[in-house]
């Protein structure tokens, strides 16, 4: 818009206006001058007065006026002159030429250089005064526009800045879903140049997945019903390599009103036509990351990547469901590693860690692609086996994880043997509900781990009371042992060619109140289960040492007591401590003591038993290996440990006469006994044959009802001072 020649009413500017103003008027004529100036300041103005155009110049470079009144002839420089200076040096001031004689083409060549407005000599004072406040009004509107033009410009770069630097990205698509704009963000959020995206249809830019999406949002938008909208769409990276990003997508219409203006979408009531979509896009992928990992977090282990224990229940609430509804079956397992806390009680929770992901690994591989395996906590699984056939199904599948453990596991240069137990229930028979398959399988896998772990078994409802039975033992067992319930039985060991003894095995009794004799294989499994076998233990230790001191007091030679210790105790951190403490707290030698493991228990933790063993050996304390032939018969390992000796385990002897296989056993374990050049004991001996098969083998020790049965420690104490081969008649024992 550009401002003509207008007229403006006088009475638009005020008088104050008028004084304010400051006027010059230029002539080379002193009288013009004169009377110009002496009209005007009886009007009000402020004038200056220069003569010439020379004059003028100069009075221009030290002020400012509102409006020049110009002779166009002057001698020293013209009128065209002054305009051409106005011009160069963009003054604002008004020209109103005053003209003479001068021709019109004169005085439109000065309008043309920006002249406001001419007036002609003689001119009438009131013409003259009207045209000089329209010129004045007419400068003081074209500084307000210039003003307002400024800010508008000012306004613009600044909002352009806000639009560019804004880390959001923002756009304008036509009405075909085309961008017209983007800013400056978009090459940083996306990669993109800005050009590069012009003209190009927002699908460029949208993730495949969310095009149904998109296209719902945008069209709906270009329909216009007016309103503003959010949407989180994923928007890819220019190349994809690069990926692509979650973005929270405010859109909005951009409509003209019937007027050609823009509606305010925001509260437009009645829509217009739409013309495109303006939207910004926040990019939400860190927090999108965030949410997916905490909603991660919240179902899985983070240690194996397994579903975790709220994860499961869900799977197994829905897969509940799909069997009721598909009348199918269902399995729920339960496993739990066996010992898994010495692998980290010795090794450390750095090797416990892998050798559990490991293990996780090796069940996966046992299942179908809809099986879940959780870890549930700890060194405990559970695994849900929908639509399964049969039990068997089931127990198929255990048996192949039970396999898959067996192979040694290599971690940090550690080989590791690890066993499980597994409890299986079904759906339906062993319940409908998730926390009766649980606590099916569970029962289950404890029924396992009381029989010796290593195993599977299915839950029946038997378990139930089985299950109640071991938990009012452990309760009477805890009691017993404060309670002076618990009684040493001492089995003598003979040498078979003096037939005299050469040892005393320690043997507990649970004298129970209401129940009489509690034989320790109705509760050691028990007091291993809940870790009473410790305090137990300790019992049996200082009722061993009563007993020798005992022993001393009657001046019975020394004679060295077996004590059996379970895996649990000799695993304790303290035990080697303890023990010696014990001894030394009764003033009693090492020697007077032998401590009976299983192969098994000696295996695991290699080199902290070795250790243990070994300061228990220094101590002069005998180490015995029980029950030898029945664990890991591995002959490197013996060496290892100061081991003094062996004792074949009564199965073996007990099918002495029967089985040519075992008695092949016993042959193969008395030449490496011998090679080994370890004492060597059979205990279970029962028959002579048994006797001389074994003497003829080279066994020296025999233990067993055939010599004797475990007796009381009165007892004891009897057959030690005649410490002979006592007549199976001669007593009645265990
Ligand atoms: P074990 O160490 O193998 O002990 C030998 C078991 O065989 C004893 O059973 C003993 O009574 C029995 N026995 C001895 N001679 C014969 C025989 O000629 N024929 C037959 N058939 N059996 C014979 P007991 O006393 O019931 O002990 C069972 C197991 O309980 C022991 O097996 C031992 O592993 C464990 N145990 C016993 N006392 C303790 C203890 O104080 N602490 C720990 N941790 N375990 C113990
Ligand atoms: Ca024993
Ligand atoms: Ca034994």
């Amino acid at each position: 818009m550009t401002f003509g020649k207008q007229t403006f009413e006088a009475g638009s500017l005020k008088d104050a206006d008028l004084t304010n103003a400051r006027l010059l008027i230029v002539d080379d004529q002193h009288s013009v001058l004169e009377s110009l100036k002496s009209l005007l300041d009886l009007k009000g103005f402020t004038t200056d007065v220069a003569q010439g155009g020379k004059a003028a110049v100069q009075a221009l470079e030290s002020r400012c006026y509102d409006v020049m009144l110009l002779d166009l002839e002057m001698p020293d420089m013209t009128g065209h002159e002054v305009l051409d200076y106005l011009r160069k040096y963009q003054i604002a001031t008004k020209v109103i030429v005053v003209s003479g004689k001068s021709s019109f083409e004169n005085v439109r060549k000065a309008l043309v250089k920006g002249a406001y407005d001419y007036i002609r000599k003689p001119y009438i004072p009131e013409a003259l005064i009207t045209t000089i406040r329209n010129a004045l009004a007419a400068g003081r509107l074209e500084r307000q526009h210039g003003r307002m033009q400024e800010a508008l410009r000012v306004s613009d770069a600044f909002h352009r800045s806000i639009v560019n630097n804004s880390p959001d990205f923002v756009y304008i698509l036509n009405q075909d879903g085309y961008f017209i704009f983007v800013n400056d963000a978009v090459e940083k959020l996306l990669h993109y140049k800005k050009t590069d995206l012009i003209d190009r249809h927002y699908s460029t830019v949208v993730y495949e997945e969310d095009l149904d999406q998109a296209h719902y949002v945008f069209t709906e938008r270009s329909r216009a019903d007016g309103r503003a909208r959010n949407v989180e769409l994923r928007f890819k990276c220019k190349k994809y390599s690069q990926g692509k990003k979650a973005f929270d997508v405010h859109l909005m219409p951009i409509e003209l009103n019937a007027a050609g203006g823009y509606n305010d979408s925001d509260t437009a009531e009645v829509s217009g036509e739409c013309v495109g979509l303006y939207g910004t896009a926040r990019d939400i992928t860190e927090r999108k990351e965030s949410e997916a990992l905490i909603n991660y977090q919240a179902y899985h282990d983070m240690l194996t990547g397994l579903p975790n224990r709220a994860l499961f229940e869900d799977r197994l609430k829905q897969s509940i469901a799909h069997a009721i509804r598909y009348k199918q079956r269902l399995a729920v397992m339960f496993l739990d590693l066996d010992r898994f806390k010495l692998v980290n009680d010795s090794l450390g929770h750095v090797v416990g860690d892998r050798m559990l992901k490991l293990v996780a690994d090796r069940i996966q591989r046992c299942l179908r692609e809809e099986d879940t395996l959780s870890r549930f906590g700890g060194d405990e699984f559970t695994l849900l086996l929908p639509e399964i056939n049969s039990q068997k199904d089931a127990a198929i599948v255990a048996e192949k994880i039970l396999g898959q453990l067996e192979r040694p596991f290599n971690v940090d240069g550690h080989e590791l043997f690890i066993s499980a137990s597994i409890g299986i229930s079904f759906y339906p028979e062993t319940g409908t509900t998730t926390e009766a398959l649980f606590q099916g399988a569970d029962i289950a896998m404890y029924n396992v781990k009381a029989r010796g772990k290593n195993n599977y078994q299915l839950y029946s409802s038997k378990m139930n009371a089985a299950m109640y039975k071991r938990m009012a033992i452990e309760l009477d067992l805890r009691k017993a042992i404060v309670d002076d319930q618990l009684e040493l039985y001492f089995q003598p060991k003979y040498e078979i060619k003096s037939e005299r003894i050469v040892g005393m095995e320690s043997l507990v009794r649970w004298c129970h109140p209401k129940d009489g004799i509690i034989y320790p294989n109705d509760f050691i499994s028990i007091a291993e289960e809940s870790k009473l076998i410790i305090p137990l233990g300790k019992k049996v230790l200082t009722l061993a040492c009563d007993e020798i001191c005992r022993w001393q007091q009657h001046g019975i030679p020394p004679t060295r007591v077996s004590i059996n210790v379970s895996s649990i105790e000799i695993e304790e951190k303290d035990f080697v401590p303890n023990m010696l403490q014990t001894i030394q707290g009764y003033g009693l030698d090492g020697s007077c003591f032998e401590i009976e493991l299983t192969e098994n228990t000696i295996m695991k933790n290699h080199e902290e038993m070795v250790q243990k063993l070994q300061v228990l050996s220094q101590h002069g304390i005998a180490i015995a290996i029980d029950d030898f032939g029945t664990g890991y018969s591995s002959l490197s390992y013996l060496e290892k440990f100061p081991v003094n000796t062996l004792k074949i385990d009564r199965s073996f002897v007990q099918n002495i006469n029967t089985n040519g296989s075992d008695a092949c056993i016993v042959d193969a374990i008395t030449s490496m006994a011998r090679g080994l050049k370890l004492n060597l004991v059979a205990e279970g001996v029962e028959t002579d044959y048994q006797l001389s098969y074994l003497r003829d083998r080279g066994c020296f020790e025999v233990q067993g009802y055939l010599f004797c049965h475990p007796q009381k420690a009165d007892r004891t104490i009897e057959i030690l001072k005649n410490s002979r081969r006592v007549i199976p008649s001669e007593v009645s024992g265990n």
